[in-house]
């Protein structure tokens, strides 16, 4: 918990006016059709109310779907090549829920793990993020079985608890957030022991993420098991292109006849050509191998190797998934099966 202060909803527009005129571009959810998306907004009015979730997360403001790394023009037997600076752009992300908020420890914690990549730690160093706690959920959220809670604090540099019709609890937790507070500090009116949890969302536990970690390696080759949760997955990659924590990209050119771009842009472990190898070989060549490797990756081999999960439990992969697959419901029947 940081240091606490009021927030009043009516002063959200001062606020946006300030971060604006400080060079700082707010990006939050929009309402668009039926999909509420992570979009730029210059006034409260603009922003969403009524949702679970954003369709996809906030990750896209600092890993978008593609970017462009290269144009490159054939001059006879010559190549030229523009290297494109990737560019990084002073952002608040406001409203961002407490799971999306936790994914940037993921996130972080794969893009900096060996060297910083140069495309996404600009971008999260020069974020910040304003979370809101969840004061509903639904049957797809399962934050509370991966260390989270609709309350968390984890990766928000200002954490929002809307605790009346007009006012937010703010949660000051970071330097970031402290620089936020210094742009508008009349805004932040000191607090009086005002509580969230009456507020927030209850989202009961499905199973414990950190038991299931030990159990998954003795699960692994159980391959009846993968199979059964695996049979209606057709691998249209849905999953991993709406989830805040996966990271997978590919780089490929895009060329026309005298000239292209060279790009990276999501790739998704539940393609059947994820592990294609230019020899015709698949280490990888079913689906319930792909199935086995999400799940692996994501609650055994990344908690292990970095340290973080890498799943929120923000119930994404489910709702988009176009055959219902259930990832809180797997995993509860994994915690459940015997080894
Ligand atoms: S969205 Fe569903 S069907 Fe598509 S790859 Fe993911 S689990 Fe399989
Ligand atoms: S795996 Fe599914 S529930 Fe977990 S963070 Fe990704 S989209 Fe959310």
């Amino acid at each position: 918990m940081g240091e606490q202060r009021i927030l009043q909803k009516a002063s959200l527009g001062e606020l946006f006016a300030k971060l604006i005129a400080g060079g700082q571009r707010i990006l939050a959810p929009v309402k668009s059709d039926d999909r509420v998306e992570f979009a730029a907004v210059k006034t409260p009015d603009q922003i969403a109310g009524d949702y679970i979730q954003t369709t996809t997360s906030a990750k896209t403001a600092v890993f978008p779907r593609y970017e462009t790394m290269l144009r490159f023009r054939l001059k006879g037997k010559d190549v030229d090549v523009d290297e494109l600076t990737p560019e990084a752009k002073p952002t608040v992300l406001f409203g961002v829920h407490p799971c999306d908020a936790a994914s940037f420890a993921t996130l972080k914690a794969v893009f900096t793990w060996d060297s910083a990549d140069a495309y996404v730690e600009p971008k999260l160093e020069k974020t910040t993020i304003i979370g809101l706690s969840c004061t509903k959920g639904d049957a797809y959220c399962f934050c509370t079985s991966v260390g989270g809670g609709p309350g968390d604090t984890r990766g928000s540099d200002i954490l929002l608890t809307p605790i009346d019709a007009t006012k937010y609890l703010a949660e000051i937790l970071t330097d970031k957030g402290r620089a936020i507070v210094a742009a508008a500090p009349q805004l932040f009116t000191p607090a009086n022991g005002e509580a969230k949890e009456p507020v927030l969302a209850k989202i009961a536990p499905r199973f414990a993420a950190d038991k299931l970690a030990q159990k998954l390696s003795a699960l692994f080759g159980k391959t009846d098991v993968w199979l059964n949760q695996s049979l209606r997955c057709i691998g249209c990659g849905a999953c991993a292109y709406a989830c805040p924590t996966c990271t997978c990209f590919d780089i490929q050119d895009e060329r026309q006849r005298y000239g292209g771009v060279r790009m990276r842009c999501w790739d998704a472990c539940g393609f059947g050509m994820f592990t294609l190898h230019a020899s015709g070989h698949n280490p990888r060549a079913k689906q319930s191998e792909r199935w086995r490797q999400r799940i692996m990756h994501k609650f055994s081999y990344q908690p292990e190797r970095l340290k973080v999960l890498g799943c929120v439990g923000c119930g994404r992969c489910s709702r988009a998934c176009p055959t219902d697959m259930n990832l809180g419901e797997h995993m509860q029947s994994l915690a459940e099966t015997t080894v």
